[in-house]
């Protein structure tokens, strides 16, 4: 960073602009996965929204590329095999939490992107709609060989490996905290220097923060306190925003889809242009538009009971995801790639190189 700002005074000096496609670094990346957010999901749901196609600010975004999600022991992958290959870069079995398989059935962890920036004393957050400990958030700051492994994942999350450890933590579990920490959380939160409750004005506060709950909250005001937080940290942030919108339930699934496009339009406002912000989803999901007429809006259309208009295999489905990318770094989303070249994309931009 300081070289390129020393390289851009030089440059400035003598009177000659910035050397043309030379990549500028990211100060903050914020990585907003839509769990199940595959094409068909997106599309759907734009339409079904505001009744007109590429209506989402994701749709919006100047660099797009398809990604590979395949695991790597199956075609399909969990979202823990998932989410592993884009914060490490790494491909890893299903169900595996930022480890790999080793000998003996020895979970090897690898390094999250969060942790690498922990390393460096950036910022970190995590906002999710799931709980907290679920594959997903766990991945950045776990490593485990079961995602069911609810214990272990806790106490990695309380015993970084690297910096401090996550600075805002935001999401569902609070239950299942105090279920695995003997009744009541707070005491092993707090050990941890972290405050622990169900209010969103503890990220506001200097000390680390845990706003676990067990309902649904609203992701603006998350979203905007974290932002708020995290860019008060000089060095730059590191933001993974997970919602999600598997379509179990369509309606439910579908919705989400508009939550997180409203959210990412936010970030846009409210982040720098230093930012890198990139929209994926872990894995694709069997949810298809088979049907609909323009004469009515499509809200009035659907019921999910009727097959006519949308239909849901309730299940992950291995084809490509769509990267949206925009900010420093964003013109390395191109073409197809494997979902584990993210990770890559996301470290160079902040110009970084893999040390494991
Ligand atoms: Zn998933």
């Amino acid at each position: 960073m300081i070289r390129t700002l020393a390289l851009t005074a030089c440059v400035a000096a003598l009177g000659l602009s910035a050397a043309p496609g030379r990549a500028e670094e990211a100060k903050n990346v914020i990585l907003f996965l839509g769990d199940a957010g595959g094409v068909s999901t997106l599309s759907a749901a734009g339409i079904l929204e505001n009744d007109r196609p590429l209506s989402l600010f994701i749709q919006s975004m100047p660099n797009i590329a398809l990604s590979d999600t395949s695991a790597l022991d199956e075609w399909v992958t969990d979202s823990a095999a998932g989410m592993t290959a884009i914060v490490t870069g790494r491909k890893t079995n299903n169900a595996m939490v930022s480890a790999l398989p080793g000998a003996g059935g020895q979970a090897v962890p690898v390094k999250s992107l969060m942790e690498y920036a922990e390393q460096r004393g950036l910022a970190t957050g995590i906002v999710t709609n799931m709980p907290i400990w679920d594959a997903t958030p766990a991945a950045n700051y776990a490593h485990v060989a079961r995602r069911s492994d609810k214990t272990e994942i806790f106490r990695q999350m309380l015993k970084p490996r690297y910096g401090d450890g996550v600075d805002v933590l935001i999401g569902k579990g609070r239950a299942d905290a105090d279920a695995v920490m003997g009744g009541d959380a707070r005491k092993a939160f707090a050990a941890a220097d972290y405050s622990l409750g169900d209010d969103l004005s503890l990220v506001a506060k200097p000390k680390r923060a845990a706003v676990l709950r067990d309902a649904d909250f609203a992701p603006m005001p998350a979203l905007e306190a974290t932002l708020a937080r995290l860019a008060k940290n000089p060095k730059g942030y590191v933001l993974v925003v997970e919602w999600d919108m598997h379509t179990d339930d369509p309606r439910a699934g579908l919705r989400h889809v508009g939550e997180m496009d409203a959210m990412v339009r936010r970030a846009h406002e409210l982040a720098g242009k230093d930012t890198l912000i990139l929209f994926t989803a872990d894995h694709s999901f069997g949810l298809r538009m088979v049907g609909g007429s323009r004469a009515t809006p499509l809200a009035q259309q659907y019921e999910p009971s009727d097959k006519s208009v949308i239909t849901v295999e309730r299940n992950h489905t291995g084809e490509e995801v769509i990267v949206a990318a925009s900010g420093p770094g964003a013109d390395k989303v191109r073409g197809f790639m494997p979902n584990t070249r993210l990770f890559d994309i996301m470290l160079s931009a902040l110009g970084w190189k893999r040390d494991e």
